[in-house]
């Protein structure tokens, strides 16, 4: 009886597995370039800036399918079926969908990583920022208004976007670390508190994979904002080489 028990239980747990494997797998469309938008944590809306406007903006794109999701233990069944993946999250990630994010990028699949993503978030997974982000943000400057200039005008990420535009947003503490693979900056925050200057839009120098980070995204000001849509559109467009 109480093998019987047991039996059922696995034979349950089996097909919730299935069912939920299969159920990520249904949700890519064919012929469309796929992308999922992960969010989830603290300190920040996700479902209303990251879900609401920035996975519509990216599903508005031609050509783009975009979805969201705030499990991160789904990342490693939608991943077999997507070309870009979306980072924007503070939540932990588990450790299965930290090993299918890396033979993600390994395959030389693009990377989007927006504001919380770049913080130092995860000590279970110190990969990430040295192999991803290209670096970090540890702390960030006072919520308020900040310059963002263009320092690179003729990447494509760039491309019609103010030369220089000022929103209220967290200015992150952005710094590369040494070890990292190397960034190139496209865009700047400059303080007009403190006169500091920081990356808030790159590119990083992956062997494999394209990956952008931007520092920017915390709440209304920035997503609504017609520079940081273009900012995160053109981002969409030369990760997927559209
Ligand atoms: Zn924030």
């Amino acid at each position: 009886m109480r093998n019987r028990i047991l039996n059922i239980t696995l034979a349950f747990l089996v097909s919730l597995i299935g069912t939920v494997a299969s159920g990520a797998a249904t949700v890519y469309a064919q012929k469309k370039k796929n992308v999922l938008v992960v969010g989830g944590g603290s300190s920040h809306d996700f479902n209303r800036w990251y879900k609401n406007e920035d996975t519509k903006l990216i599903n508005s794109i031609p050509g783009v399918h975009a979805i969201y999701t705030d499990n991160t233990d789904s990342i490693r069944y939608y991943l077999k079926n997507m070309d870009l993946l979306v980072l924007t999250n503070n939540q932990p990630i588990p450790l299965t969908s930290q090993q299918a994010i890396e033979k993600f990028v390994a395959q030389g699949k693009p990377l989007i990583l927006l504001h919380a993503a770049v913080w130092y978030n995860w000590n279970d997974w110190p990969k990430y920022n040295l192999a991803y982000v290209g670096g970090g943000s540890k702390s960030h400057e006072t919520f308020q208004e900040f310059k963002n200039i263009v320092i690179n005008t003729s990447n494509p990420i760039t491309k019609g976007v103010s030369e220089s535009f000022i929103f209220k947003d967290e200015l992150y503490r952005h710094e590369p670390h040494p070890a990292g693979l190397g960034i190139n900056v496209l865009v700047v925050g400059l303080s007009l508190e403190t006169g500091k200057v920081y990356p808030v839009v790159y590119t990083v120098n992956h062997n494999v994979s394209r990956i952008v980070g931007i520092t920017l995204g915390h709440d209304e000001n920035s997503h609504l904002n017609t520079d940081y849509r273009k900012l995160l559109t053109n981002s969409v467009n030369w990760a997927l080489n559209l």
